[in-house]
């Protein structure tokens, strides 16, 4: 059976995409990924997504959209797609289930964390050693921990922390936030944060588990050790466009790129984009949603221009 659209990830893009082309009578399959549900689903509270006046926590979000795109008609596997074929028609995208035929793709992988790279992070990962405190902050109770980053992750991540830890110790690079005024000052004003600016980790101390990390300072030069039972990276994301190289065009930094009449087409007809894996500016769950539904509408449009809906 060919189905009508294929997406390829399950985060805010990918079950809007689902809910607006299920609705619209298209056979609609959703490869959703081994870790289904984006990084909404590392996420704790949501409080800017429009339509709850109070929080909701993200995989409750993630769970209601996919439930949603459910109630219209559209299948979701939680496997990873692991191969695609854009130069034939219908297009092929192989996961664990085997090799589904499509007429219409929607990409909506999404990005990941970023790490520093040092040897002792990856070996003292998952021993103390994260990149999700919505995840593992729970481990950290009654503990002192570091955030790597200047950005609204690492004053997320920070601030998340505080409900565990006795104290969060913030690490960035330079003397000034990039995050969001209202997010770095509720981060600066919090009794159980302390910031350090200009320094870098050097290197994460601890045999089997983190005992604490070593600092230097970029403008004095000082090196310095700070205790800590947990470290969590927040430096940023990397897009998962892996398996898309040399089937589609990727800008420098890996995300995807829009070509094309509308503003998820990319470099091949009939294959669409939505969410963080071309958006590097907004990546809000938001902008994401947004994008998955001009996808679908795009990708619907498109198909009616085949003969094939
Ligand atoms: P950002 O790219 O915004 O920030 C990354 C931070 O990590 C920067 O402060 C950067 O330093 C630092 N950094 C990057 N690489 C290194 C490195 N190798 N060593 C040390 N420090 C490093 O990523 P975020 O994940 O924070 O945010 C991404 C987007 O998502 C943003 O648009 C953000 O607004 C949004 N977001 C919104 C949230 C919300 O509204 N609730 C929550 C989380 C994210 P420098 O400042 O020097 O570049």
């Amino acid at each position: 059976m060919v189905l009508d659209v294929l997406i390829i990830g399950s985060g805010p893009a990918g079950c809007t995409a689902a809910i607006y082309a299920a609705r619209a009578n298209l056979k609609v399959l959703v490869v959703a990924g081994f870790e289904a549900g984006g990084q909404l689903m590392i996420t704790s509270d949501v409080e800017n997504f429009p339509g709850f006046e109070h929080a909701i926590t993200g995989p409750s979000l993630m769970e209601q959209m996919r439930k949603q795109a459910m109630r219209f008609g559209a299948e979701f596997r939680d496997e990873d797609a692991t191969a695609v074929d854009f130069t034939v028609r219908p297009f092929k995208v192989t996961s664990s289930s085997g090799t589904h035929e499509a007429r219409a793709v929607i990409v909506a992988t999404g990005s990941t964390a970023k790490w520093l790279g040092l040897p002792s992070e990856t070996r003292l990962r998952g021993h103390g050693v994260s990149a999700c405190a919505t995840c593992d902050g729970f481990f950290f109770k009654e503990k002192e921990v570091v955030v790597i980053g200047g950005g609204d992750s690492a004053m997320e991540e920070a601030l998340f922390l505080t409900k565990y830890a006795t104290k969060v110790t913030i690490i960035h690079r330079r003397d000034s936030f990039k995050a969001s005024k209202i997010m770095a000052a509720r981060a600066q004003s919090h009794p159980k944060i302390a910031i350090r600016w200009d320094t870098t980790v050097e290197e994460l101390l601890g045999e089997t588990t983190v005992t604490g990390v070593r600092l230097k300072n970029l403008k004095t030069g000082k090196v310095e050790t700070l205790a800590c039972q947990g470290y969590f990276s927040a430096i940023g994301h990397t897009p998962n466009t892996g398996l898309f190289k040399g089937s589609l065009h990727l800008d420098e930094m890996g995300y995807i790129m829009q070509e094309g009449a509308y503003d998820t087409y990319t470099s091949v007809e009939g294959v669409f984009v939505a969410g963080d894996v071309y958006d590097h500016r907004y990546k809000q769950a938001i902008t994401a949603a947004g994008s998955g539904c001009k996808a679908a509408i795009d990708a619907e449009r498109w198909l009616e221009t085949q003969g094939s809906h």
